[in-house]
């Protein structure tokens, strides 16, 4: 794939484990000598993605930003990891079609069980309607049809889920520093 990055994108509902599972393969990846830069979706609604919202047309935006920094940084080489829901199929092949190095991994872990992990507390509040357009309460997430990869958080290991992602893309377990 020339000398494009990999874009390994992390999906699933909030709470699934994306971006626990992209730090550590995020770690792993320097290990090895690559070159590594970790897009999280909940920093960037800081930054380059601020004042967008949660309604589908702001988080196809959300998404469309997070795309164009991904291809800035792989056509240089950088293996990029995004953790962000990216809840809608149209999002997803958005990036798949613009991103030569797009691996989609799907965070797989029950509702019921994110909800019981809540992280932020959000899913209290979502339930309690203090937060609107909540994936999983009151907005939809679209699980992925065909995605190169699909880690459970329930039932697999960080280790083990993070060495799947690693083989997917051709690094083997313990691979010595470049
Ligand atoms: P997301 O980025 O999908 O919103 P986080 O990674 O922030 O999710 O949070 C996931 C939570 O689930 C963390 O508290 C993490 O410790 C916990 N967890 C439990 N088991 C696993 C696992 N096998 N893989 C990843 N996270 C796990």
């Amino acid at each position: 794939m020339n000398d494009f990055g990999h874009v390994l994108w992390f999906t699933g509902l909030s709470g699934a484990g994306k971006t626990t599972t992209a730090e550590r393969v995020k770690a792993r990846l320097l290990e090895s000598g690559r070159r590594v830069e970790l897009l999280d979706g909940d920093e960037l609604r800081g930054t380059i993605c601020k004042g967008l919202g949660f309604t589908r047309e702001d988080r196809l935006e959300n998404v469309k930003r997070i795309v164009y920094v991904a291809g800035l940084l792989s056509k240089h080489g950088v293996d990029v990891l995004v953790s962000a829901i990216t809840p809608y199929r149209e999002m997803r092949e958005y990036a798949r079609r613009t991103l030569p190095g797009y691996v989609e991994i799907y965070v797989e872990c029950p509702l019921e069980e994110c909800e019981r992990r809540d992280v932020k507390g959000l899913y209290a509040k979502a339930r309690r309607g203090e937060v609107r357009h909540f994936t999983g309460i009151s907005d939809p997430y679209e699980i992925p049809h065909r995605p190169d990869v699909t880690i459970g958080t329930l039932t697999g290991t960080l280790d083990e889920n993070a060495e799947t992602v690693l083989a997917h893309i051709g690094i083997r377990a313990g691979a010595a520093r470049a």
